[in-house]
Parts: structure tokens; sequence; C-alpha cells
């Protein structure tokens, strides 16, 4: 069995779609289970579709249609009969989709942000299955939700790993072809859950553990995992080969190339991971499998945008010690805010934090009893892995540096 994964730039539209069936058809396309993401933006269309809904902002319909719009235009592009079942079947999915906001009861902003957010999975697979299927890629359309099933934790749902490979090997057809989404799931009753964004890649991670597949290939617009954002560093160079460790390190400082949940299911089962273009499928791209030695050893820059370095101090210069850091910690992880980096003395305590679920303002009022409280926002976390003084002085030069950690493997600095 292998798995892959398209994310949203390789369907974002129709020639990106056709894309799809000629790598498929290249590659082979039986034992096979091909996790596809929402198409190009509209993930971000379906966030901005919840707040209107939630701030009852008179441009919703209007958003919703402008996204059934993109759709129908890339449908257009793929099928010429109108008459095909598929225009049915996606006008369908979008009246469900305001079905599901004019029926909700509920005013909690994460658990509606994926009843609508999985609209966005499920309209891609549909188009794109339908399209296989008439281009001699028959395949078997499986809606994620019924075979990953997860707590209730919305937005940032855990797997229940026991059921979900239960399931999976109940459901799945592995001589054939399966079409299935990335990124959502379902809690015990079957109200619809997502893994977080970017979600995707896991997905690809899960199946491929539940099935105990050969590989997983995730299929980018890049030639496979650089040493560097290619949108920020210049003269990024291919990574031909990389550990699961060093996989790890690199995703979870914040290279988005893999989302850093993606490796440990992999990593139990020793399956490799190649990240590959779908643009030159014939590269080999970068594969990642156990104990391999980084090829090329070169230093690997990762940005991670968006920040908050926080700052702690004690109000009595009392210490900054065990208790109050475990009480931090439990606060962090009680509202989803993500530590990155950690730096403390005596008396004062940095951490630069990751808060994609906006809780860092509701949560000062419980610093600020406790603690001097100074925070910078918008700030990046730069890391080197495997660093040099060079690749040190490049990534300093012009810019105003708030912190900065180094160690063994690893330099980090946190700058405006
Ligand atoms: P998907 O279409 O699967 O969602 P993403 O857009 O999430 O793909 O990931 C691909 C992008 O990741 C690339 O276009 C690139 O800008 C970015 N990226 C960040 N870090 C790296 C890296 N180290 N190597 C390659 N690409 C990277
Ligand atoms: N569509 C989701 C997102 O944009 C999941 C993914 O693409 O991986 O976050
Ligand atoms: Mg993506």
């Amino acid at each position: 069995m292998r798995v892959f994964k398209f994310g949203g730039a390789s369907v974002k539209d129709a020639n990106a779609v056709r894309n799809v069936a000629r790598v498929l058809k290249k590659t082979g396309c039986q034992e096979l289970v091909v996790v596809i993401s929402a198409m190009g933006k509209t993930t971000n269309a379906l966030e901005k579709i919840v707040d209107s809904y939630l701030q009852n902002d008179s441009d919703l319909k209007e958003r919703i249609e402008y996204l059934y719009q993109y759709h129908l235009t890339i449908l257009k592009e793929l099928f010429e009969n109108e008459q095909h079942s598929i225009y049915t079947k996606v006008r369908d999915l979008f009246s469900d989709l305001s079905t599901t906001l004019d029926r909700n009861k509920s005013r909690q902003y994460d658990y509606i942000y994926d009843q609508i957010v999985c609209y966005g999975e499920l309209v891609s697979t549909t188009i794109i299955s339908a399209y296989l299927n008439e281009n001699e890629l028959i395949n078997d359309w499986l809606d994620a939700r019924e075979l990953i099933k997860t707590d209730a934790s919305y937005r940032d749902a855990e797997v229940d790993w026991e059921r979900t490979q239960r399931i999976i090997l109940d459901k799945i057809n592995t001589n054939g072809l399966t079409i299935t989404q990335g990124f959502i799931g379902s809690d015990t009753n079957n109200f619809t859950t997502t893994l977080g964004r970017e979600g995707s890649d896991y997905t690809a991670g899960i199946f491929a553990y539940c099935l105990g597949a050969d590989s997983v290939s995730i299929w980018k617009d890049v030639p496979g995992v650089l040493n560097g954002d290619p949108r920020v560093f210049e003269d990024t160079q291919l990574l031909t080969h990389v550990s699961y460790s060093e996989a790890i390190e690199l995703a979870f400082y914040g290279a988005s190339v893999i989302h850093p949940k993606t490796i440990q299911p992999l990593q139990r089962k020793e399956i490799p991971l190649f990240v590959r273009s779908f643009l030159n499928p014939d590269t080999p791209g970068t594969s990642v499998k156990k104990g391999q030695p980084l090829e090329p050893y070169i230093p690997c820059f990762i940005v991670k945008k968006d920040q908050i370095l926080l700052s702690l101090s004690s109000l009595d210069f009392s210490f900054i010690v065990e208790e109050n850091i475990s009480e931090l910690f439990g606060l962090f992880h009680k509202h989803h805010i993500k530590v990155d980096l950690i730096q403390n003395s005596a008396i004062s305590f940095s951490v630069c934090l990751d808060d994609k679920f906006d809780q860092f303002i509701g949560l000062l009022p419980q610093l600020k009893a406790k603690f001097r409280v100074s925070y910078n926002t918008g700030v990046s976390l730069f890391t080197i892995r495997h660093f040099t003084e060079e690749a040190i002085g490049s990534l300093e030069k012009n810019k105003e540096i708030l912190l900065k950690q180094i160690t063994r493997e690893t330099y980090q600095m946190v700058a405006k």
C-alpha cells in the first residue's frame, strides 16, 4: 500500500487537477490511498464564512456564493457536459453548508468552525474523484469523517488510534484506488472535527500508520524539502536525505513544508516519507527515513512568523521556579498556546509562543495577577539547524534581535 497526499496548491485549478491525474497515471494507481486538501485557499475563505456567520455580517451569502462560483469555474473546465451528476453533487454540498449554518444553535466557535471548514475538503475530493473516474482512474470516494475518529477538541482534535485503525482496515479496499479528505475526522457523536490547519499531511501519516503502508508521498509545489522556505530565503538547496528526527525538528521549528505531526506515526512503523514535486514527478525529491544522515549536510533556515515573545518576572523578586513554571505551562496547554522556545533566569522567564487560536489576550489578566508581564506580538522566530558562523551572520544582518539561544545543533533567535 502507498499513501499520497495532494495539498491545496496541487489542486488549485482545473489544470492542477488534470496534473494530479497525470501524476497518478505515471506512478501507478492501485493499492493506493490519496488524501486531498481543499482547493487553493478555500479553507481561508471558509474561515471568513464562519466569521461572517458569527458576526451576523451581511456579506455571508455573498461569500458562500463566491466560493461556489470558484468551484463551478473549475468544474466547467473539467466537465464539459453540464448535465453531469457532479454539478448537482457540488451544488448539494454548498446547500448543505448553508443548511448547517441555518440550523446551528451553538455559539461555540471551534465547533461551528469544524462543521463548516470541512466542506472545502468534501467538495474538492468529490470533484477530483469524479474527474478521475471519467479518466480511467476508477476510485472509491470515502468520507474521512467515517474513518478517522477523534476526541471532541474541535480545531485541534486528537486521534483515537485504535478505533481509527480498526475502521480503516475494515473500510479501505487495499487493492484499489481510494480518494479521501485530509484534515477532517469526527468525534464519538459523529460531529466533524479537524486536525489543525495544514493537517492533511498528518492525515496521510494516519492512513499510512493504520494500513502499515510501504510509503507516503506528499506532493508539493517545491522540489522537496529545501534548506529554507524559498519564499523567504535566497539560494535554497534541496535536502535529498533527511532522518525522521531531523524532519521532526525542522517541522517543529516551522518548516511548513511538512506538518509537524506527520512524522511520528511514520517513524513508529518506519514508513518512509517522500516529499516530491507535483510539477516534476520524475524527480525523486526528498526521502525521510530512519537514521539516514542529512544530505547535503548544510545549515537549514526556518522562520516562524507571527509569534509572541512573552517575558514574565516575579512581582516580589522571588525566584521563578518549578512551581510557577509548571503552572504557566498548564495555562498555555489549557489555552492551546504552543511554546516554541524557553529561556529563564532566577527571576524572569521568557517564552516564544505560537497563539494559533488567539487565546493569549484572554490569558493576560491571569498572568498579570501573578507576574510583571511584558510582551511583543508579531515577532518572528528564526532557527538554524546545523548552523555555521557564516549562516548566523547572514541571518542576523539588519534585524532587531530580542532573544537568542544556541545549543549544539540549533541556533534560535527571536526578532522583530
Ligand atoms: P500544500 O499545498 O501541501 O498545502 P504547503 O503550501 O503547505 O503545501 O507547503 C509547500 C510550501 O512550503 C512551499 O511552497 C514553500 O513555500 C513552503 N516551505 C516552507 N519551508 C520549506 C522548506 N524547508 N522546503 C520547501 N518548502 C518550504
Ligand atoms: N485545507 C486545510 C488547510 O488549508 C488542511 C490542509 O490543507 O492541509 O489548512
Ligand atoms: Mg496547505
